[in-house]
C-alpha cells in the first residue's frame, strides 16, 4: 500500500518549507564551533531582558494550560494598537495565522493571489487548502506589482490575496499610498492579508498606521509577529487585527491552546520593551550600512531592503557551470557562515542575509571576500 496515495493529490504535491540550517547541525557537520548564523531574520540582540524575567515567572505555573483566550497579551495588544480585543487572534507564530486564514476561509476551488517571490507560506497555506495559487510576476526589481496582483485578483473564483511588506525574501517594501489605492479597489468579497512581519524595523518616515484602516475594510487582515524584532522566534508568537467577523471565523479553525503560558507571559513584557525594540532598529539599521557597503566594496549589487536581511547577487563563476550562489552558500558554511539560498523563491543567482551584531557582518563580509578570492 502507496500511504502518500491516502492523501489529497493537492497534499503530495506540496514541497516542504525549508528552513535555514541550524547552528547545531552545522556543528555537528563540520566539527567546529563559533558559527555565525545570518539565515533566519532572527533578532541578534537576542530578546528583551523583561521577556526573559517574564518567561521564567511563567514556568513555575507550567503544570497548568494556558488561557486560550490570551487574555493578558490581547489587553496589553489591544491597548496599544487602540483596537477591540474581538479583532484580535493570537497565533503559534505569525505562521499560524496565515494558515488559519487559508484554512478558515479557502476550499478546493478557490483562488488565491500573491506574487512571485513573495514569502513561501502563502503558496504552502494555499495549497494545504486544496485552493489554486496565482502567482503575480514581480515587475519591479523583485518586489510586488500591485496593479498586476489587482488584474489577477477581480478574476472569478479569488477569494484571498497575500501581500507581504516588506516581503521577505526580497526586501521590497510598498508605500501607503499604494497600499490604501490597492485595498479601495479590491472587490469587498477578496480578503487581504497583510503580513507586516517586519513593520517594526520601518523607518519613521515610512511607517502607516494600517490598523486604523480596519474600520474602511472589513476584509482586511493584519498579520505581525514577536519572532523577529521581539526577539521571540523559538517561542512561536505571532497575532492578526482584523474585523469582528472574520477573527470570529479564524477562532472556529484554531487549535483552543495555540499559544503556550510561557510565549504568552513573554509577548506581553515584550511589548512593554519599546527600548529593547528601539535598540534592535538602530543596530539593525547599523549594520544593513555595513552590509551593504561591504558588498557594494566586493562589487556585488544587491536589492535595497526595508528588513532585517538583504538579498546580494553572486554571479556564476566562469570556471564552473554551477550555480554561483549555491556554490557561494556551501562555502560560506564551510567557512562558518550560514545565510539562506533562495533558489526555491526562483532567485537562483542570489543569497540571502540577515543582518546581525557588527562582529556577525564583519565575519560574513571577511569569508564572502575569501571565497571571492578564490572563485575569481
Ligand atoms: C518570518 C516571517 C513570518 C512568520 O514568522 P513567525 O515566526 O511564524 O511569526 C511571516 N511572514 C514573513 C514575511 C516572515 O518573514
Amino acid at each position: 500500500m502507496n500511504y502518500s496515495e491516502l492523501a489529497a493529490p493537492y497534499i503530495r504535491a506540496i514541497a516542504p518549507y525549508q528552513p535555514g540550517k541550524p547552528i547545531a547541525e552545522l556543528e555537528r557537520e563540520l566539527g567546529i564551533s563559533g558559527i555565525v548564523k545570518l539565515a533566519s531574520n532572527e533578532n541578534p540582540l537576542g530578546t528583551s531582558p523583561l521577556a526573559v524575567a517574564a518567561m521564567n515567572a511563567a514556568i513555575s505555573d507550567i503544570a497548568r494550560y494556558p488561557d486560550g483566550s490570551c487574555f493578558e497579551l490581547k489587553n496589553a495588544l489591544s491597548e496599544r494598537y487602540q483596537i477591540e480585543s474581538t479583532c484580535i487572534v493570537l497565533g503559534n507564530g505569525s505562521n499560524d495565522l496565515l494558515e488559519l486564514a487559508a484554512r478558515a476561509f479557502l476550499a478546493p476551488g478557490d483562488k488565491v493571489v500573491y506574487a512571485d517571490h513573495a514569502f513561501a507560506v502563502y503558496a504552502l497555506a494555499t495549497q494545504a487548502a486544496g485552493a489554486t495559487g496565482i502567482s503575480v510576476p514581480a515587475t519591479k526589481e523583485f518586489g510586488h506589482d500591485l496593479s498586476a496582483m489587482l488584474q489577477a485578483a477581480v478574476q472569478h473564483k479569488v477569494k484571498m490575496v497575500f501581500i507581504a511588506n516588506p516581503n521577505n525574501p526580497t526586501g521590497t517594501f510598498l508605500g501607503a499610498t499604494e497600499l490604501l489605492g490597492f485595498l479601495r479597489a479590491v472587490p469587498p468579497q477578496v480578503l487581504v492579508v497583510l503580513d507586516e512581519a517586519y513593520n517594526e524595523y520601518l523607518p519613521q518616515n515610512l511607517r502607516y498606521d494600517s490598523v486604523s484602516w480596519l474600520r474602511d475594510f472589513p476584509n482586511l487582515i493584519i498579520s505581525r509577529t514577536f519572532s523577529k524584532a521581539y526577539g521571540l522566534a523559538g517561542l512561536r508568537v505571532g497575532y492578526a487585527l482584523a474585523g469582528e467577523l472574520v477573527v470570529d471565523m479564524l477562532n472556529r479553525v484554531r487549535q483552543p491552546f495555540n499559544v503556550n503560558s510561557v510565549a504568552q507571559a513573554a509577548a506581553v513584557a515584550a511589548l512593554q520593551d519599546e527600548a529593547f525594540v528601539r535598540r534592535t532598529c538602530e543596530l539593525n539599521q547599523a549594520g544593513m550600512e555595513q552590509v551593504t557597503q561591504g558588498l557594494t566594496r566586493l562589487g556585488l549589487k544587491y536589492i535595497p531592503s526595508f528588513g532585517n536581511f538583504v538579498c546580494c547577487h553572486i554571479a556564476n563563476s566562469a570556471q564552473s557551470g554551477e550555480n554561483g550562489a549555491g556554490q557561494m552558500y556551501r562555502r560560506l558554511l564551510e567557512l562558518g557562515v550560514i545565510v539562506r539560498p533562495i533558489a526555491n523563491y526562483d532567485m537562483p543567482d542570489y543569497l540571502r542575509v540577515s543582518i546581525g551584531l557588527e562582529s556577525e557582518n564583519e565575519k560574513f563580509l571577511s569569508a564572502l571576500a575569501q571565497a571571492l578570492g578564490e572563485t575569481a
